[in-house]
């Protein structure tokens, strides 16, 4: 059964489209089955991931929306190796549409159940901001991926997505938890992100994962060629990074349960 986690942060240009889809690519070169979800109207990871946002059939508007299977809406990114549950601009229109539905924060929790057993993992990309959509990613998830910068505000920012998280937990998803701080942009030579560093791991302790993605110029080239950096170059230091968090992921998920679900619907 697949672990679902989200890539979420509340704040914009912290790396969450990078963080999900270089994950994504990495765990597929590890051999994983991947799907990752794109709940960001914006599109990013879609794009990102080697598919074209405009020239959707099916996209996961529909899967919220219609309750089109996720079987027939995701698209295998042949380059990349996942599958991809792609978004586009039609999503914003979700967030309104969605209110007038039945539970309408578990409808991709709902969705997914489905197609737990196609894939090990699930990634989803959420919007900055706690919307339906995000609300929905965190629903469904059993974890929650938190890419960071290490700059000054960092913790502060922290502590609304952790309020959030417990209030997720609290009222509708008792599965949900963070599963690690992700440090992310990271340049060892600027005296105040290792000082951050430190406070995080000081805070956090094992809840920060091993691995720092560097700040890497590859990685920021690459969405503009439609892939990941880790398919478009995988010698460079960032993409080198992101494949060994691939493997701290396969490593840390061999200790976490899987809540018990219920046998999901064909
Ligand atoms: P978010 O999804 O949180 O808004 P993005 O993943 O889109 O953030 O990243 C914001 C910007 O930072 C993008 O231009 C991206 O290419 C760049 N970026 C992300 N991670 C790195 C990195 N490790 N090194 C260099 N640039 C990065
Ligand atoms: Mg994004």
């Amino acid at each position: 059964m697949a672990h679902i986690f989200c890539v979420a942060n509340q704040k914009g240009g912290v790396g969450k489209t990078t963080t999900t889809v270089n994950l994504a690519a990495g765990l597929a070169k590890v051999g994983q089955r991947v799907l990752m979800v794109d709940l960001d109207p914006q599109g990013n990871a879609t794009m990102g991931s080697g598919v074209d946002k405009r020239q959707l059939e099916l996209s996961v508007y529909d899967v919220l929306l219609e309750s089109v299977p996720v079987r027939e809406a995701a698209v295998l990114s042949e380059p990349c190796g996942y599958y991809v549950l792609g978004a586009n601009r039609e999503l914003a229109g979700a967030e309104v549409e969605l209110v007038t539905l039945e539970r309408r924060e578990k409808r991709l929790k709902t969705a997914l159940a489905a197609v737990a057993d196609d894939y090990d993992f699930v990634l989803v990309d959420c919007p900055p901001s706690l919307s339906m959509l995000t609300l929905n990613g965190l629903c469904a998830a059993h974890g929650v991926i938190v890419p960071m910068q290490c700059e000054y505000f960092a913790l502060e920012g922290l502590t609304d997505l952790v309020n959030t998280i417990k209030q997720v937990h609290a009222n509708l998803n008792t599965d949900l938890q963070i599963i690690g701080l992700l440090r992310v942009m990271f340049d060892p030579r600027i005296t105040l992100q290792q000082q951050v560093s430190e406070q995080l791991k000081g805070h956090f302790g094992d809840k920060v994962f091993h691995t720092v993605i560097p700040r890497n110029v590859r990685l920021a080239e690459a969405p503009s060629y439609g892939l990941p950096g880790v398919v478009f170059d995988a010698s460079a230091k960032g993409s080198q990074a992101f494949v060994e968090f691939a493997r701290e992921m396969v490593e840390r998920v061999k200790n976490m349960p899987l809540p018990v679900q219920q046998p999901a619907k064909a």
